[in-house]
């Protein structure tokens, strides 16, 4: 492992989604973040384990793993479920889709992590799993100025 990466491996417990969060947002802190870029970052990854936990994994028992590192500023981020997997990713990626419209989901997860995060790519396969790679600038915001 090279010395600008960390990996966490957890239970795929609801509870453990405020852990998720945790984790990441404090590994980014060597970047000297603004509060915004932290609040999208966190977001971000929380939309993600929130799917490995609830599709995924059907609510039942798993392993999530992350995996970060940074470099030049810009934090690269993997969410790794071996989960159910998602048979049309494209289709899975439209605003508003959700296979879960019973459970007043809104289908926005994938949206917003688009939408905070500077790259997303989801690469899946059915009964294999799911991994959400993702990638941010930090510092972006202070150079538009
Ligand atoms: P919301 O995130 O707004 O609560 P949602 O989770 O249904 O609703 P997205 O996060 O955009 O919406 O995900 C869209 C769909 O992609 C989900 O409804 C689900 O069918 C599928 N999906 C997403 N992540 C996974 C995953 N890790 N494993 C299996 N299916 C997934
Ligand atoms: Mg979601």
């Amino acid at each position: 492992m090279n010395k600008n990466e960390m990996m966490i491996e957890f239970g795929s417990d609801a509870k453990n989604e405020g852990l998720a969060r945790i984790v990441v947002a404090s590994f980014l802190t060597r970047t000297n973040p603004t509060l915004n870029e932290v609040e999208d970052v966190k977001t971000a990854v929380s939309e993600a384990v929130t799917n490995s936990i609830i599709h995924g994994y059907e609510n039942g028992d798993g392993k999530i793993i992350i995996k970060a590192y940074i470099e030049d500023r810009t934090i690269h981020i993997e969410i790794i479920d071996y989960g159910c997997g998602i048979p049309d990713i494209d289709k899975a990626m439209e605003p508003m889709y959700t296979s879960k419209g019973d459970e007043n989901r809104s289908g926005m997860g994938f949206s917003f992590m688009e939408a905070f995060m500077d790259e997303l790519v989801v690469e899946s396969k059915v009964g294999e799993g799911t991994t959400i790679k993702m990638k941010k600038k930090i510092g972006a915001e202070q150079e538009t100025y």
